[in-house]
């Protein structure tokens, strides 16, 4: 990949953005797709976002990514929102059509998408999502849109969650348990997907999980953590010791990204390269 003064420029903002694995993701795509774009990762902070997204615009960028703490905040500052990135009330990519900038979440697309790859359709699936925070909004989003039967949430504070749920609860009747509550437990026995939104697990916790009682599960449960490092996680080991078919996180990373990258430059990338080196990246 060689930068000219023709190379387009993407990229993402946040704060903090160092850790972000996006640029890794978005220019092993570039690379391999011959295409003339850079990638790279501007620290914003909250104050700045105006004048970021403006200067941005300006400078003519074909588009970015957006992390956290702008998901929200960036919202009245776009001119069009896509219906996903409505119902959540997020947006992680923003296009920029000549001037025109369009907020998307790639989130809900990449949490579908993910799992379709792999052979499992949501379609008339009863569903346990552990968590209910941010990423927890895409995954509720891809249920409902996918036509998921049922959608029950189990958290550590079901009061906290409720704020979350009754932003759905005009799209489909959403329940929300106490995680250790047996009514919780009945779900999850009948549950033919678990999802854990939690970071419960995540690095440097990694033999933490969420408190999913293996006794109340089905048999052929299937487990997505949308967690991605470690991969597998302490949840998906316990899921596989037991026949569970698991899903990581990763596949959902780069599917979001790949959705993003045919937004801003119309080819789909190859996914490959880019799980790839993620994997790459987060080994070291
Ligand atoms: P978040 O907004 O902080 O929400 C986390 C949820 O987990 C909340 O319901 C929170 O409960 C609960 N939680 C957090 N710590 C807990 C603990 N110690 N015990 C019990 N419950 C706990 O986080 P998020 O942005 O949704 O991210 C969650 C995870 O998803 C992270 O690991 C993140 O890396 C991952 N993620 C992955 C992708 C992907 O592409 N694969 C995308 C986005 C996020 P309270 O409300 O009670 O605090």
């Amino acid at each position: 990949m060689t930068i000219t003064g023709t190379t387009k420029n993407l990229g993402v903002i946040g704060c903090p953005i160092a850790h972000s694995l996006s640029p890794v993701i978005q220019n092993a795509a570039i690379s391999k797709s011959g295409l003339d774009y850079v990638y790279i990762a501007m620290p914003v902070e909250k104050e700045a976002l105006a004048e970021a997204v403006n200067g941005l615009k300006s400078l003519g960028f074909t588009g970015f990514n957006v992390t956290i703490p702008h998901k929200e905040a960036i919202i009245p500052l776009l001119d069009k929102i896509d219906e996903s990135a409505q119902m959540i009330g997020a947006v992680n990519t923003v296009v920029n059509n000549q001037g025109v900038l369009t907020g998307y979440n790639t989130d809900v697309d990449g949490f579908v998408g993910a799992l379709k790859d792999v052979g499992y359709e949501i379609a008339g699936k009863s569903v346990a999502v552990l968590g209910a925070g941010g990423a927890a909004r895409a995954v509720l989003c891809g249920l409902i849109r996918e036509g998921a039967k049922e959608i029950s949430v189990g958290v550590r504070n079901p009061a906290k969650a409720m704020a979350v749920v009754n932003d759905f609860s005009k799209y489909f009747p959403i329940e929300v348990f106490e995680w250790h509550d047996d009514a919780f437990k009945n779900k999850t026995k009948n549950a033919n997907l678990i999802v854990n939104t939690t970071p419960l697990g995540m690095y440097p916790n990694v033999d933490a999980m969420p408190p999913v009682d293996f006794d109340f599960v089905s048999d052929d449960a299937f487990f997505y953590d949308i967690i991605y490092t470690p991969m597998p996680t302490m949840l998906m080991k316990e899921a596989e010791k037991r026949g569970h078919r698991t899903l990581g996180g990763a596949a959902m990373l780069v599917k979001q990204g790949a959705i993003a990258f045919k937004l801003w430059t119309g080819v789909a990338p190859d996914e490959t390269i880019m799980m790839k080196r993620l994997i790459d990246s987060l080994s070291k």
